[in-house]
């Protein structure tokens, strides 16, 4: 013990470990924001400086960046903080206010869903909604009145979004996703050609329930172009059909937009015209305008 001691003594005696003590020492004491604790907290006296130096030192280079001491390196995301327990310095991290905004962030994002369309529709909002016409007041004004009616958890009716080309219809369906996830409301916004295909794919894969379910169950399904998926009577009465049917049931809304009105939107579901093909193309779009209101998007091509 006695030869540890003095090997300890010889080497503490060793200037360069001194000078290095030395400057790690200064480091933390002239640390401004060390300067700034010990100064609101003139209760400490020197005892407990000294008793508390590792935790001051340790926020010390944390507050730097540094990882001096590895077990304790900096957490992602979070900020050492020093305060005082039972007239002793102590050090807890708490997550800065930016990297819990980026998670908030991150869990929103997580909320909408979109397939098949490009990643320009997560930018879509209100806000930026140009409304200089009536025909795109009004369905602004009943996009509002959807979203508040989701958010203060009432039933409500779907939007069925029709007009041509390039007036908005997607930007809109977006626009109403992404006000959603602000609220915690689920949705999945879908290119109704992409999801066909995507469902012919795995119809014979043992993924195609799970598929089918989650548009079943999601809060709120948009299905965008309705209408320019490749028909089938699969298409029509096993996919839709089964969707609508459980979504119906379960007072599930759904929104679509389409550039074809319901009356021709039927005639698309009615392939060949044959009177069979007829009664089931009617009683989908009965479906679908039952449970939504209709609107018509008007105005200028904003594609150019
Ligand atoms: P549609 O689905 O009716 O064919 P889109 O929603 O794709 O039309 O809109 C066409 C283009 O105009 C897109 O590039 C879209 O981002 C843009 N756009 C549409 N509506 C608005 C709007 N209200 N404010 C800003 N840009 C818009
Ligand atoms: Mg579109």
């Amino acid at each position: 013990m006695e030869r540890i001691n003095q090997t300890l003594a010889q080497m503490m005696n060793r200037k360069e470990v001194r000078d290095a003590y030395e400057s790690i020492r200064r480091r933390t004491l002239e640390h401004p924001e060390v300067v700034s604790f010990l100064k609101a907290h003139p209760e400490l006296d020197e005892t407990a400086v000294e008793v508390g130096f590792t935790k001051l030192s340790e926020y010390a280079e944390q507050m730097d960046g540094k990882k001096l001491i590895e077990e304790q390196a900096v957490i992602p995301g979070h900020q050492p903080m020093l305060y005082v327990d039972l007239g002793q310095i102590a050090i807890r991290y708490e997550e800065t206010v930016k990297h819990r905004q980026a998670r908030r962030q991150k869990e929103m994002d997580r909320k909408f869903k979109s397939l098949f369309l490009p990643e320009e529709v997560r930018e879509a909002s209100f806000e930026s909604f140009d409304w200089s016409d009536d025909a795109r007041k009004i369905a602004l004004r009943e996009s509002m009145r959807f979203v508040s009616g989701m958010k203060t958890r009432q039933k409500v009716n779907g939007l069925y979004l029709h007009g041509s080309f390039g007036v908005g219809k997607t930007y809109l369906l977006a626009a109403i996703a992404n006000e959603l996830k602000v609220a915690d409301i689920e949705t999945i916004l879908v290119h109704a050609p992409g999801f066909v295909s995507e469902a012919k794919r795995k119809i014979r894969t043992d993924s195609f329930d799970s598929f089918l379910t989650s548009f079943q169950h999601v809060p709120v399904l948009l299905i965008d172009d309705i209408g320019a998926e490749a028909i089938s009577p699969w298409v029509r009465d096993e996919l839709f059909g089964i969707i609508l049917q459980y979504r119906m049931m379960h007072r599930l809304p759904t929104l679509y937009s389409s550039n074809f009105s319901g009356e021709e939107l039927e005639t698309h579901f009615s392939i060949d015209g044959s009177p069979q093909n007829k009664m089931k193309a009617q009683r989908l779009m009965q479906r679908i305008s039952t449970t939504t209101t209709q609107i018509e998007l008007k105005g200028e091509n904003r594609r150019r």
